[in-house]
């Protein structure tokens, strides 16, 4: 029987492959993007219980800003992929904070609001901060061959104050950094400038809008989207993937292959040996809580949209001993978009660092107790920041770095994947590349982005030049 050939060949519907596919198809070419789970979005997908709808991953999309905003990531998003700003129907957050002990800061999206509240905040560091931003507002952060650097290193340079570094390290760090304890610089200016500098955005129907968007677009320029379709191997010649065997055993060929799914889980697939690659491997992860509620938390009196929170005298991003560290993590209360209408259902999130190895390690019962055991734990730390909401919960879901590593397939539950990035998406194997998480842009819109760039660069510029 013939094989099936592609032009290229994605592993992975999450947010990058999908960009991928459009981005490609759109310009002709023959795409299939496999996808192992029967439902797309990869780390940020959906699901229901008991009749509750849930986001796995979306709290909030960074790069907000208002459409048509010339030169910014998201214009860019909806211009690649032909899409519109009412595909996505993002509406901005009310505002959102950095809770440190005995300070707050505050950011919405308007950037000079948080340079204003830094300054009344930390009046000795006014001048350091403005010199920081300016810094960081003439960075290349899209500088592909640029050599790492380590973030705390060059912010301390400009900053004096170890509080007002950790407090402006704390959102960045959770919402996208993969390595412990430092952060690389120019990922610290990708998300500083995501975050602070644009802004946060939901649709009101989360996340399931814009993989909905995503999908029929494909669909549209001729993408194909097999879903429960797993990669079993990439199979290898020399330096070049000649075909790719599926779980089913099936057999496809591609020119090229993009792969979604993390660098060393890629290369496995390519039978480069577990050993090798256990040093390349991510480990930071987080567990969730999310609750229904009865009614939204503005009507108990907390507006902000996200806090970021501390309870330490310093701040520890790093894996922690325990299951959970619920010293610090974040409250997300998706009521608090600007929505024109009400959310079907009121919520709260609220997610804290976790290691894998220890969910991993238990078995089903102890599972099930160290959730019920750190549910109300968890439930405690923040209520040092928000009103008590635990008689307004109604459903209660809560998932661990196991859940993650199940659902995604990426290793150790590995939210940001690993810790060193492959900027240029380039593997030792001539006709595949990594885009997504492991190629370095995160979140949902750095996913996207990923996802273009690396099919620009490495298929249409290629097939361009030939
Ligand atoms: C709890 C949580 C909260 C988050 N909150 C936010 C947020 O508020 N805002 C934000 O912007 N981002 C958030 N993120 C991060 C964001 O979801 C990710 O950065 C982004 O979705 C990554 O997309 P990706 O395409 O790179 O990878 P993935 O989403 O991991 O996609 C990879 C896909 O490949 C598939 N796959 C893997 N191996 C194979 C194989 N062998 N064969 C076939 N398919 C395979 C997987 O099933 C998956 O669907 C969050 C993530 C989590 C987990």
């Amino acid at each position: 029987m013939a094989q099936t050939h592609y032009d290229v060949i994605i592993i992975g519907a999450g947010m990058s492959g999908m960009a991928a596919g459009i981005r490609l198809a759109y310009f002709d070419k023959s795409v299939c993007v496999l996808e192992r789970h029967y439902a797309a979005g990869g780390l940020n997908s959906f699901y229901a219980l008991d009749g509750h709808q849930f986001d796995v991953g979306l709290h909030a999309m960074t790069n907000y800003v208002r459409p048509g905003t010339r030169g910014a990531p998201l214009t860019k998003i909806f211009r690649q992929l032909r899409l519109t700003p009412e595909d996505f129907g993002l509406a901005p957050q009310h505002h959102s904070e950095v809770r440190f002990p005995g300070k707050t800061l505050r950011f919405n999206n308007d950037f000079r609001c948080f340079v204003q509240d830094v300054v009344d905040n930390f009046p000795a560091q006014a001048d350091h901060f403005v010199r920081l931003v300016k810094h960081i507002q003439e960075y290349d952060e899209l500088d592909l061959e640029a050599p790492p650097r380590s973030g705390r290193a060059v912010v301390s340079s400009f900053l004096s104050d170890p509080l007002l570094t950790d407090m402006i390290f704390c959102p960045l760090m959770i919402y996208g950094n993969a390595q412990e304890r430092d952060m690389e610089f120019g990922q610290f200016v990708v998300m500083f400038k995501s975050i602070f500098c644009e802004g946060l955005g939901r649709p009101r129907e989360g996340v399931r809008r814009i993989i909905t968007a995503l999908r029929r677009k494909l669909r549209e320029v001729g993408g194909t989207v097999r879903m429960k379709c797993g990669v079993q191997a990439l199979n290898a010649e020399g330096t070049r993937i000649t075909s790719v065997t599926l779980d089913t055993g099936e057999i496809l060929t591609a020119n090229t292959i993009l792969s979604s799914a993390g660098y060393v889980e890629t290369m496995r697939l390519c039978g480069t040996d577990h050993a090798t690659l256990a040093p390349m491997e991510g480990r930071l992860s987080f567990v969730e809580i999310i609750s229904i509620l009865d009614q939204p938390m503005k009507h108990l009196g907390h507006d902000a949209t996200i806090i970021f929170y501390n309870t330490g005298k310093e701040f520890h991003y790093e894996t922690p001993k325990n299951l959970v560290d619920a010293r610090s993590g974040v409250i997300c209360c998706p009521d608090n978009f600007l929505f024109d209408k009400p959310l079907p259902e009121s919520m709260i999130r609220l997610t804290c660092l976790a290691n894998f190895d220890g969910w991993n390690a238990l078995d089903e019962p102890a599972y099930l107790r160290a959730k019920t055991e750190w549910l109300p734990k968890i439930q405690q730390e923040v209520l040092h920041f928000i009103p008590d909401f635990r008689h307004h919960v109604v459903y209660t879901d809560f998932f661990t770095p196991r859940t993650i590593q199940k659902w995604t397939g990426h290793l150790n539950g590995a939210v940001y994947g690993a810790p060193e990035k492959l900027k240029t998406g380039k593997t030792p194997i001539e006709n595949l590349f990594i885009c997504g998480t492991d190629q370095g842009f995160l979140g949902i819109v750095g996913a996207m982005l990923s996802g273009i760039s690396m099919a620009n660069l490495h298929v249409l510029k290629r097939a361009h030049a030939r």
